[in-house]
C-alpha cells in the first residue's frame, strides 16, 4: 500500500530526519583507524535514543536485527551487523545506514565514509555513488514514474562501468520502514509507479567497483559482493511536495 501523507506528517517526518542529519554530522568527525564497527553503532544509537526516538533497525526482521546501524564495510554492501571484532583500518570505506522512528514515522538514509586516505578509485566510487542519488533525486518529483529515477540511477553508474546492485531497492516509507513502492536503482523512463504529493520515498543506491552480483554471509544479514570487490551507499528520505521533492535527512556537506 501507498501511504499519502498531511503536511503535518510531513513536519513529523522531518523532526524524525533531522535525528539522522545529527547522526551522520557526529560521525562524520568520529570516524578514524582504530575504532569498532561497535563503537559507530554506540554513537547513532546514543544520538536517536537522546533524542526519545527509537532505532528503526534495531531488532528488525528474523533474525532480529541486532545493532541500530548497518555497518557496512568494503565489500559488504548492506546488512553489516556491527561487531566489537570489527576493527576499521586505514583505507576502508564504511557505509553506515540508519533509521530512527519519532512519534511514529521513520527515516532511513545512509552515508559511506572514508576511514582515513582511502585509494582513489574507491574515492571516485563513494563520490559517484552520491552523485547517482542526485542524478535520481532529479525525477523525484509529482507525476514522474520510479522507473524514471531507476533509470537516471543505472545510466550515470554504468556509465563509469560500474555495477548496480538490482535485489535491494529503495521504497516508499512513513509509518513503517519499508512500503511501496519499490524504488530501483534501474530501470526504463516512464515506467513504474507514479509519484504523488504527500508520498514519501528513499532512494538508495548501492554500487559496486566489479560485478553487480551479491550474497549473503551465514550470519543470516550481511550482503557482500560476489567479487569481493569494494560496494558503496548512499540514500536520503525525500517528501514528495507540490513544489518538489524535499529531502528530511540531509544537510550539506555531511
Ligand atoms: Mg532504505
Amino acid at each position: 500500500m501507498v501511504e499519502i501523507l498531511t503536511s503535518e506528517e510531513f513536519e513529523l517526518m522531518k523532526a524524525s530526519g533531522r535525528i539522522l542529519q545529527e547522526v551522520f554530522r557526529t560521525l562524520q568527525g568520529e570516524i578514524h583507524p582504530g575504532m569498532t564497527t561497535f563503537d559507530v553503532d554506540k554513537i547513532a544509537h546514543d544520538i536517536i535514543t537522546g533524542h526519545g526516538a527509537v532505532p528503526s533497525f534495531l531488532n528488525y526482521g528474523e533474525p532480529p536485527f541486532p545493532g541500530s546501524i548497518c555497518a557496512s564495510v568494503n565489500e559488504e554492501v548492506v546488512h553489516g551487523i556491527p561487531s566489537k571484532r570489527r576493527v576499521l583500518r586505514e583505507g576502508d570505506i564504511i557505509s553506515v545506514d540508519v533509521g530512527a522512528i519519532l512519534e511514529g514515522y521513520h527515516s532511513d538514509a545512509c552515508r559511506t565514509y572514508y576511514v582515513g586516505e582511502v585509494a582513489p578509485e574507491v574515492r571516485d566510487l563513494v563520490e559517484r555513488t552520491k552523485q547517482s542519488f542526485f542524478e535520481g533525486l532529479k525525477y523525484a518529483k509529482a507525476g514522474m514514474r520510479t522507473g524514471d529515477i531507476g533509470h537516471a540511477v543505472q545510466e550515470y553508474c554504468e556509465g563509469f562501468g560500474y555495477g548496480v546492485v538490482r535485489e535491494l531497492t529503495g521504497h516508499g516509507i512513513g509509518t513503517s520502514l519499508h512500503q511501496d513502492p519499490e524504488v530501483l536503482n534501474y530501470g526504463k523512463a516512464g515506467h513504474g509507479y507514479k509519484l504523488r504529493p504527500g508520498m514519501a520515498i528513499c532512494i538508495e543506491p548501492m554500487i559496486t567497483l566489479g560485478q553487480r552480483y551479491i550474497e549473503q554471509l551465514d550470519d543470516g544479514w550481511t550482503i557482500v559482493t560476489r567479487d569481493r570487490k569494494p560496494a558503496a551507499h548512499y540514500e536520503n528520505t525525500i517528501l514528495i511536495t507540490e513544489d518538489g521533492p524535499v529531502m528530511t535527512t540531509y544537510e550539506e556537506d555531511v
